[in-house]
């Protein structure tokens, strides 16, 4: 086990502001909560005060549009008494400066502003709770993708601007100490790589963070200070971004990252770099962002960013157990890095704006902000919010379900404390996967792996349905799911009926082999076979391309096929990335070294896969010939990163 020491002066400064705030009225009376269903396994020694939070920033636009919260036995309650209840100790609340246009209607995402902050950090103090106040420094989501300026603050040279941002720190943080918030920490930004308020160069951003800084130091002189960054799984990354703060002597106390276990890496290595800043720079750390799905299914009429459909690798099942599972495996991964102070779940109180069809959510969403965006965000961020502006994105990922009614999993945050150790029985089946030679023979598994409640995985035999093999193999190249039974729980095999492959190593599961080669047409960061199940379109491995510069992303990459018999073929292959910008890129046949064929292709965003496909490709015994992908991207903000899987040659007979 690795070192943790309780911070003294985190502790005095915890009490001073418990009298300054004037007196907690309704802390809840400890009740020891207890689960007959929920597995949860003791982490020893978490300190009394080891952040739980929750962010609820949502909480206000629901209820003003008429959702109630409801405790494990249905009756009615403040959702911050339940979340109190339950071993939440901190609330956490993102602030933009302006969410509204000309009119006053709000941009969504709650329209929170430092008002929305003041309501919810006053209930958060009235049960004990405090509140970490997460300045996004713009007037609608701030992310890795976008950091957009504060319409008042637009046209500033940076200077006024950090001016700017210090006074309006200031002013907001008065506010809250006006009404008696307990404001424990402050974030100077949300998940800024590299970017913050439309400043990208590190001595502008540490300005702004400065300003940010030295107002809260002086309105909240015990509060902690974050920064708060996202992407762990690109270390070195992370690593520039602590050095830059040090470099500038930044005058903060918490390095945060956010953690989605389906797209940041693995535990192992977030408490590596976390441990690693924590050590270099001696800050606190912490995960500022986490969450995980209990169902699949969509609730709200707008779809989720995990769940149906996804191609996500799933370490936990989509259940109220794995997704207490995953809360406990990152709260012990942090209580067991050095200098670990907390958790913060993300938006667990975001579910349905309780509407039973997408128009009675959507005019829910509009009127009262409680969808991820509004139809009036297009004012300020035409490109995404305007776009695809609607409902909630993680209600699927609450702890509350589509009625308001509290989740078993709620119950993790206290229960970690003493754990709970149950029986082990399966709480899901995992998926299996085949693939199959359309001439071959259809062996489906005679086991699956059962996903036990404790999330370990235990083999149980499977009766499998049915299946007419001459139609799967004269049906063509396409996916079946099979269902079968395991125990008594449902489950499925994924059978992929597929036509030989004349490419070699198509989905770069063995690694460098050779059989692909990559051509940087300009001097770029990344450019090589990645192994990250999440991040391939099937297996592990990948083709991963990103640079940080501005138009520096250009490349082939491409294979030629020896001994190709004459024959009338079809190449494919797919692509995701983002922050794209302009983009050039296509899929290319080039026969005796010229190019002969092309199909667009285009990237959107993180899991969206475009597949290029390009048919009656003739070749006669004596043609070489090469199928490969041509990329060039301009690059929005930190320049453009993607991933390439799943180049197919068939023959077309
Ligand atoms: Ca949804």
């Amino acid at each position: 086990m690795k070192k943790r020491t309780v911070c003294s002066l985190f502790l005095s400064g915890c009490l001073m502001l418990g009298c300054f705030s004037g007196c907690v009225k309704d802390a809840p009376v400890s009740k020891a909560v207890t689960s007959e269903s929920l597995y949860v396994r003791q982490i020893p020694d978490l300190p009394e005060d080891f952040i739980l939070g929750m962010d609820a920033s949502s909480v206000p636009s629901l209820e003003a549009g008429g959702v109630k919260y409801y405790d494990f036995d249905g009756n009615e309650k403040d959702v911050f008494g339940i979340l109190a209840e339950n071993g939440i100790n901190y609330i956490r609340v993102r602030v933009w400066v302006d969410p509204f246009d000309a009119s006053g209607h709000g941009y969504g995402g709650g329209n929170c502003n430092i008002d929305t902050a003041v309501a919810i950090g006053k209930r958060a103090t009235q049960y004990g709770m405090k509140l970490l106040v997460d300045f996004h420094y713009s007037d609608f989501w701030a992310d890795p993708g976008k950091q957009m300026v504060p319409k008042a603050w637009a046209g500033m040279q940076i200077e006024e601007k950090a001016a700017a941002l210090g006074t309006y720190t200031t002013e907001s943080l008065q506010k809250l100490r006006d009404a008696g918030v307990d404001v424990g920490m402050v974030q100077l930004g949300n998940e800024t790589n590299g970017m913050l308020c439309g400043e990208t160069i590190w001595m502008n951003i540490y300005k702004l963070m400065d300003a940010g800084s030295k107002a809260v130091r002086q309105v909240f002189p015990q509060a902690l200070i974050a920064v708060h960054f996202t992407n762990p799984e690109s270390k070195d990354a992370m690593l520039t971004y602590a050095k830059k703060l040090d470099y500038y002597q930044l005058d903060y106390d918490v390095f945060a990252s956010s953690y989605y276990p389906y797209w940041h890496g693995t535990l192992e290595n977030l408490s590596q770099v976390l441990s690693q800043v924590a050590q270099t720079y001696g800050k606190k750390v912490m995960v500022a962002e986490t969450s995980y799905a209990f169902t699949p299914e969509d609730t709200d009429f707008f779809g989720n960013t995990i769940g149906e459909g996804s191609t996500f690798t799933k370490n936990y099942p989509f259940t109220v157990q794995g997704q207490a599972n995953s809360v406990a495996d990152v709260v012990e991964t942090i209580a067991n890095t050095e200098n670990g102070i907390g958790v913060f779940y993300w938006e667990g109180t975001w579910i349905s704006a309780g509407g039973s069809s997408w128009e009675e959510n959507s005019a829910k969403w509009e009127q009262f902000g409680s969808g991820w965006a509004s139809s009036y965000a297009a004012s300020y961020d035409p490109k995404d919010a305007g776009k695809y502006y609607g409902g909630s994105a993680v209600d699927n990922q609450a702890f509350f379900d589509s009625t308001g009614k509290a989740l078993e999993s709620l119950k993790v945050f206290s229960l970690l404390r003493t754990g709970n150790p149950l029986p082990l029985v399966p709480d899901a089946i995992e998926d299996a996967k085949l693939i199959c030679d359309l001439n071959g023979e259809i062996q489906l598994p005679e086991t699956v792996n059962a996903i036990m409640n404790d999330n370990s995985r235990q083999a149980l035999p499977v009766s499998w349905d049915p299946i007419d093999e001459a139609a799967m193999r004269s049906g063509g190249p396409q996916t079946y799911q099979v269902a079968g039974t395991a125990g008594d729980m449902p489950a499925a095999c994924y059978v992929s009926m597929a036509a030989y492959n004349f490419l070699k190593n198509y989905s770069f599961e063995d690694g460098d082999d050779g059989a692909w080669t990559a051509q940087a047409l300009r001097p770029m960061d990344q450019l090589y076979i990645e192994e990250k199940a999440s991040d391939s379109l099937t297996g592990d491995f990948h083709y991963h391309f990103w640079s940080a510069a501005a138009d520096s992303v250009e490349f082939t990459l491409e294979q030629t096929v020896e001994n190709l018999p004459a024959g009338t073929y079809k190449y494919s292959i797919s692509i995701m990335g983002g922050d794209a910008g302009d983009t050039d890129i296509y899929a290319y046949v080039k026969i005796n070294g010229e190019i002969t064929a092309k199909a667009p292709m285009v990237i959107t965003s993180y899991g969206s896969w475009d597949t290029a496909v390009i048919q009656n490709i003739s070749c006669t015994a004596s043609d070489t010939v090469t199928v490969g992908v041509y990329v060039k991207c301009s690059g929005a903000g930190n320049g453009a990163w993607g991933k390439i899987d799943d180049a197919m040659l068939n023959s077309m007979g």
